[in-house]
């Protein structure tokens, strides 16, 4: 049984082909470098350079490979430039789901699970949100992927495909062995930009907002750690293998950190002084947004390892430390 993944040479996409592989499963990965790096990419796994938009390509690898099931994470997703950019969004996310599912359904492959996201649900009616909630994006990123899902849902009806979306709260830390990590540029994700401080690269961390209405002011969000949601896709490939229906599942520790927590945490950990100054809101930040996953651990059993924010500031700091320029091909 082969599974390939698509974007297996970003932050996400690498780590879970580090676990199938760790599994003892055989992986093909496809990604477009465009934000991935090859460096990332499981030395045991397949390698094809390509994009899912190309139909063609996405052909050839379907005729090589005997594929089985498909973990999907090739998607534009940078809150912040899906603003700006909104027709790169629906372009990579909405059309390039759409060549793909169109490339399944001729190959016969029926098992998808995609990487969705909390940005779904736009301004949260209750904490912790539910599957079940109102979903209304307030950006562009989050109404790409609330469409792919929908698209999953009506393709999946029509052409018996199933799958499981994954809504991921705020993906951190970075694998135990220290060799892979997240690499962006530009670093938009707090935990990335809070360690560039001891690591020599930035003078001083901003708090977006401390006039929130949240213990001190700054914002809440539940941080999970990256090898967790690999864990995760790994059990959604498997309910979809015992012939279990298309679900949605949230992926979260169910607790909040504020941003000011998470400088104070990263302040233990590196045992650098990080300075934070206060700067303006950041527009289309939520005040706090922590997950319930009753539903993914009641039904997909996951377990999540890494609940302690030390450990996962750890586990950051120690793939930041050993690689401050990120991956040698960094961009
Ligand atoms: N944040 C911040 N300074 C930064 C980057 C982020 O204060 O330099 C805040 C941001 O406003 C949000 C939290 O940190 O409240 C997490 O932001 P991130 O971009 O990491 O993830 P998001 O929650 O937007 O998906």
């Amino acid at each position: 049984m082969t599974i390939l993944v698509l974007g297996g040479a970003g932050y996400i996409g690498s780590h879970t082909v580090y676990e199938l592989i760790d599994k003892g499963e055989d992986v093909v990965v496809i990604d477009n470098l465009l934000t991935g790096y090859k460096e990332a990419v499981h030395p045991k796994a397949r390698f094809y350079k390509g994009d899912i938009r190309d139909r063609e390509f996405l052909d050839s690898v379907f005729e090589k490979e005997k594929i089985d099931s498909v973990i999907h994470f090739a998607a534009s997703s940078l809150v912040g430039e899906s603003m700006e950019k909104p027709l790169k969004y629906y372009d990579n996310n909405l059309c390039g789901t759409k060549i793909l599912l169109d490339a399944m359904v001729a190959h016969g492959i029926d098992k998808i699970v995609f990487s969705s996201t909390a940005a779904t649900y736009g301004e949260p009616e209750r904490i912790p949100i539910l599957e079940t909630d109102k979903t209304e994006p307030t950006n562009t990123y989050g109404e790409t992927k609330l469409s792919m899902e929908k698209m999953f849902k009506w393709v999946g009806k029509a052409h018996g495909i199933r799958y499981v979306s994954l809504r991921y709260f705020n993906a951190c830390g970075a694998h135990k062995s220290g060799e892979i990590g997240e690499a962006h540029n530009p670093e938009t994700h707090l935990l990335s930009i809070i360690l560039q401080v001891p690591n020599g690269q930035r003078d001083a961390v901003s708090i977006y907002g401390d006039d929130y209405d949240t213990k001190d002011g700054t914002c809440v969000r539940d941080y999970i750690h990256v090898t967790d949601l690999a864990t995760a896709h790994i059990l959604a490939v498997r309910y979809l293998e015992f012939g279990n229906e298309s679900n949605i599942f949230n992926l979260g520790n169910g607790v909040g950190f504020t941003v000011k927590e998470v400088i104070e945490c990263a302040r233990k950990v590196t045992g650098h002084p990080i300075p934070a100054k206060i700067s303006p809101r950041r527009a289309g930040d939520p005040a706090r947004l922590i997950a319930s996953s009753e539903k993914a651990k009641n039904i997909l059993g996951w377990r999540p390892e890494y609940t302690d924010m030390e450990a996962i500031i750890s586990s950051a700091w120690k793939w930041h430390k050993s690689h401050p320029q990120g991956f040698k091909t960094c961009k």
